[in-house]
């Protein structure tokens, strides 16, 4: 079954009253995924005839800016979902919902709750309250804590056009890097483990996300585009920029040791003598 049809089917359990409370999803990709199940809190809770892109009503234009409260996003805190991020959810859906009907969470990366947040987590899941939905991502269904997955009831969500959502998910992990890297005050090297190595291992998938860094420090340095995190950048600091990142991308190529290239790299960054 093609995953529209999968999440048309979840659409019509909701409508009957039928659908689980919590599911535990296996996917090829977090992104896609996370997107529809955003599509299907839009199908259940439009004002209208839910139609794709529909920016008529207020609840879809909510969701698109992840901007209504009954409905939450965790994803892991640095290197794993931690209790205190499943106790907030707890405490925000113990109130009724506003504008919708139904609660609905997403857990991204549901193998990395830690073991007292899968505790928490467990608890919830028992008695989640009335109109709860939740729904917990994983690439690996068989790496999510046991007494979770037994819980949970199982789907899968399986994209086949793999290339254009990775080179999404490739240039969201580049904008969360740029930004913290650019903006935030931390000793830098700290988001190579955070950002890069605890999520990516592969050399491969580490090149791509600098291709994709490259293309928005160019895109910032030719004028076409420029993300928030780059504004206040010289030409010059961009230029400085895009150099390393191809000093990086060729370096790779023949160094084993991609953490210390990964280290090389914000230091220079960061250093102004250059
Ligand atoms: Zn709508």
């Amino acid at each position: 079954m093609a995953v529209t049809e999968k999440i048309d089917t979840l659409v019509n359990l909701y409508h009957n009253d039928k659908l689980s409370h919590v599911y535990l999803i296996e996917t090829n990709s977090i992104s896609q995924a996370t997107n529809d199940i955003l599509n299907l809190s839009k199908k259940i809770n439009c004002e209208n005839e839910y139609e794709i892109n529909c920016h008529k009503c207020n609840l879809c234009n909510l969701i698109n800016q992840n901007f209504l409260p009954s409905l939450i996003i965790i994803e892991p805190d640095g290197n794993n979902i931690k209790k205190e991020q499943v106790i907030d959810l707890k405490k925000r859906f113990s109130y009724k919902a506003l504008y919708t009907k139904n609660n609905i969470y997403i857990l991204k990366e549901a193998d990395k709750l830690n073991l007292t947040a899968a505790n928490t987590m467990l608890k919830f899941i028992e008695e989640p309250g009335e109109n709860i939905y939740g729904f917990l991502l994983t690439r690996n269904i068989n790496n999510v804590i046991p007494t979770i997955k037994s819980r949970c009831e199982l789907l899968s969500l399986q994209y086949e056009d793999n290339q254009i959502n990775d080179i999404d998910e490739y240039k969201k992990v580049a904008i969360d890097y740029i930004s913290k890297i650019e903006l935030e005050n931390s000793p830098k090297i700290m988001y190579n483990r955070n950002v890069i190595l605890n999520n990516y291992c592969e050399k491969e998938n580490i090149i791509r996300i600098f291709q994709e860094m490259l293309k928005i420090y160019f895109e910032a340095y030719s004028q076409n585009k420029k993300i928030l995190a780059l504004n206040k950048l010289t030409k010059v600091e961009l230029q400085k920029r895009i150099n390393l990142i191809i000093k990086f991308l060729s370096d790779i190529d023949s160094n084993a040791n991609v953490e210390l290239l990964l280290d090389r790299f914000v230091i220079e960054l960061s250093d102004d003598y250059d």
